[in-house]
């Protein structure tokens, strides 16, 4: 076969090597200069025999493919797209193209927030448990890179975003879990009802032995119109108490399944932090249930998880002053359950680059746990004028003054907090990069 990859980044480089592996032609077209890319890829390109151009599509002979694979993020506007479509190729995302060549158990997540947590949660769960488990996808490694190279047993931990959920054709998850939906991504997706019914997909070619896992407490998730049309089993996570399901009761984890009720373990023992990692511990409870996890697995498993970096991860104690690295919290949702994941007063640390956020989703929160807001970049001004009435407000240019400036207004006792609810994008070049430098000044403060 002829095949089109469009993107040179990690999951278009991966899609490529397989495509390759599996005896294909293989063309990677990418829309940014070589000089953006490592000079590793291209060698590897040309090791491979794989064909390549930077800096724009060609688009004259694309009727040559007989299959195109593209890369989460590609605009579905893209003109590339279009005159595929004209030339009627069928277009798929990269988990597409790895799912057709896979025959493992694979548990797929989805949601808006919450998915690399729970992903690595369920993975953790499973291999300390005597399972094997891999972690692919969205999460950093992609699915296509390790489809080749596991054995038949091994479940398939799988993150992915509505991106890579947008061109799926014949995607199976055994168990599909949808952790939460809350607006996000609205300039890809234009409008909120676009990327809902794209997170929907993850569920829509399972059959009647798979499991659809969803969470209880969220209005579109719920949705019972939804439900009916649902040939799978579906079971629910909530922090109130549905039919059946996971769910928290009087401080205690308690599994409900048809005929029998059992209490896993009380959420204070929990290893992360929030009422955002418990309900990510409850599904990623469901989750595992057919792997024969015992109690006691879940109760190791779920007190011995550290969290991943950069999702409100502590980063050091100073005078009594506790800062935390959030820098994963590019929404407002996140940063809502950042806001009410401590007692303690809050010097919250926040901005970015906005994706028409709604900061009145968290005036509740700011008023009762914040002690004053420091900004940061683009929406530094939004921020500013939304929460002027409620607390103290200080501006500054960079994020050293930023921080200067919070540990200088906290108290001992209190938490500094950077939780940007906004993309990184305007000042750095992610937001592994954006909580690697946070965490960096923080440890160099005296
Ligand atoms: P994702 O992979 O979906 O972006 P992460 O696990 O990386 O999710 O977490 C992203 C941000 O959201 C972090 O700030 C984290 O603390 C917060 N978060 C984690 N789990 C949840 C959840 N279930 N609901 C809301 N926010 C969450």
């Amino acid at each position: 076969m002829n095949i089109l990859i469009i993107g040179a980044s990690k999951s278009g480089e991966a899609a490529a090597k397989l495509a390759k592996k599996l005896g294909n032609n293989v063309f990677v077209s990418e829309f940014k200069p070589q000089n953006e890319f490592d000079e590793k890829l291209i060698n590897e390109f040309q090791e491979l025999n794989i064909k390549y151009e930077f800096g724009g599509h060609s688009l004259d002979n694309i009727a040559t493919y007989d299959l195109i694979i593209v890369s989460p993020g590609v605009p579905r506007t893209a003109e590339i797209l279009k005159i595929a479509k004209q030339n009627n190729i069928k277009i798929i995302s990269e988990i597409e193209f790895a799912y057709q060549n896979c025959k493992n158990p694979i548990i797929a997540i989805t949601g808006t927030n919450g998915k690399t947590t729970t992903t690595t949660l369920i993975a953790h769960i499973l291999n300390s448990s005597g399972k094997k488990a891999v972690v692919a996808g969205n999460i950093g490694i992609a699915f296509s890179d390790i489809v080749l190279d596991i054995d038949p047993q091994t479940i398939v931990v799988l993150e992915v975003s509505s991106y890579q959920l947008d061109r799926i054709e014949k995607f199976r998850p055994n168990v599909a879990i949808i952790m939460n939906i809350t607006p996000d991504h609205l300039k890809y997706h234009g409008t909120m009802d676009d990327y809902v019914e794209t997170k929907w997909k993850i569920n829509s070619n399972q059959i009647e032995k798979d499991l659809l896992i969803l969470n209880y407490d969220d209005s579109y998730l719920s949705n019972k119109n939804k439900l009916n049309q649902f040939t799978q089993n579906v079971q629910y996570f909530s922090l109130t108490e549905p039919e059946m399901g996971a769910f928290v009761r009087q401080g205690k984890i308690v599994l409900k399944e048809q005929h029998k009720e059992e209490e896993i373990m009380p959420i204070s023992q929990i290893g992360i932090k929030g009422q955002h990692n418990v309900y990510n511990s409850l599904a990623a409870i469901l989750a595992t249930r057919s792997f024969e996890i015992t109690n006691e697995n879940y109760r190791d498993a779920l007190s011995s998880f550290a969290g991943v970096n950069h999702r409100l991860e502590f980063t050091r104690e100073l005078k009594g002053i506790r800062f935390y690295n959030d820098s994963k919290a590019t929404n407002v949702n996140s940063t809502w359950f950042a806001l009410n994941s401590f007692n303690e007063p809050i010097i919250w640390i926040a901005g970015g680059r906005g994706d028409n956020n709604d900061y009145s989703l968290l005036d509740e929160s700011v008023k009762k746990n914040v002690k004053a807001i420091v900004t940061i970049g683009e929406e530094a001004d939004n921020i500013g004028k939304h929460f002027a009435e409620m607390k103290p407000i200080y501006n500054y240019e960079t994020i050293e003054q930023a921080i200067f400036e919070a540990y200088n207004l906290a108290n001992e006792g209190e938490i500094v907090l950077f939780s940007p609810a906004c993309k990184s994008f305007d000042m750095f070049t992610n937001f592994e990069h954006r909580g690697d430098v946070f965490k960096s000044i923080v440890n160099k403060l005296v």
